[in-house]
This record gives C-alpha cells, sequence and structure tokens, in this order.
C-alpha cells in the first residue's frame, strides 16, 4: 500500500473508531488525542510540538477559518501518522516531502470523509460553495479533494 493510500485510511478508522460526523469538530478531535492547540500570530501555517507526552499545537490565526481547520487537522496528522520531531510545515520554493504530503491526505480525509463527499456531492450537484459550506473547509481544500476524486464540480471563485 503506498504511504499517502495509507494516511487516507488511518483517517477514516480514526473517525469510525470515534464516530464521528461531519462536519468535523477539530477541536474535538485534538481533544480526544490530549493535543493542545494554541493560536498565535507568527509566519508560516502550523506547527506540533512533543515535550515528553505533551503534545501542542501552535496554529498561524491570522486564517480564515476553513484554512484554520485544516492546518490543525494537518498537524494532528503528523500525530496520527506518527512523524516526528520537529516537522514546520512551510519550505518554500521547495516541493513537499512526502511525509507532508501524507500529513494533507490525512488531514483532508479527517474533514472531508471521501463517502460522504460522494453522497453529498451527489446531493448538491457538484456544487462547490454548497460542499465547502457543509464540510466547513476552503474552497481550496475542497477542489483539491475534488480533482483527487475526479468528481465533477462548477460555482467555484478559486483560481
Ligand atoms: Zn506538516
Amino acid at each position: 500500500m503506498s504511504k499517502i493510500k495509507h494516511a487516507e485510511i488511518v483517517a477514516r478508522q480514526f473517525l469510525k473508531k470515534h464516530k464521528l460526523k461531519v462536519p468535523i469538530n477539530i477541536e474535538e478531535i485534538a481533544k480526544l488525542l490530549n493535543i493542545r492547540v494554541t493560536y498565535a500570530s507568527f509566519e508560516g501555517d502550523g506547527a506540533i510540538l512533543y515535550n515528553g507526552k505533551a503534545k501542542l499545537i501552535i496554529v498561524n490565526k491570522n486564517q480564515e477559518i476553513g484554512q484554520l481547520r485544516f492546518n490543525i487537522a494537518h498537524e494532528i496528522s503528523h500525530f496520527l501518522l506518527k512523524h516526528r520531531g520537529k516537522i514546520f510545515n512551510t519550505h518554500p520554493g521547495d516541493e513537499k516531502p512526502l511525509y507532508e504530503k501524507c500529513a494533507d491526505t490525512c488531514a483532508s480525509e479527517l474533514l472531508i470523509p471521501r463517502n460522504e463527499l460522494k453522497r453529498k456531492h451527489y446531493q448538491f450537484n457538484g456544487d462547490i460553495q454548497k460542499l465547502k459550506n457543509y464540510f466547513q473547509v476552503s474552497e481550496k481544500a475542497m477542489i483539491t479533494k475534488m480533482n483527487i476524486l475526479n468528481l465533477p464540480y462548477h460555482n467555484t471563485f478559486y483560481k
């Protein structure tokens, strides 16, 4: 199994185990994992820090809510996928390393579970605005997932 596929399955199993429903309460997930979340002003998206057993996620608060939720989900994913060490997800200019892509995939599945998306895609007729409001994610996160699943969509402002 590819690492990307594995990352998606880890997210799906976590949602199933804890019976979590869309829209996903990302702070509840942090709580379930004993991870503290702090909002601060800094350059970058976020980070997860370890101090012994203590876990702390710092996210950049100067972002719209969808982006904020995704960034928290991304940092939680580093923990779920057992990525250790100080991993900061700003890599200006570089292509994202595989562990970052895996964290993105896991985060995306946490917030936009594939099966729920397939159902809602049908119900909302591929309308990105309705879908992103339903999942409470950014337009970018919504479109990325639609592209991965090869689902047609419309009504988008994101370029
Ligand atoms: Zn990262």
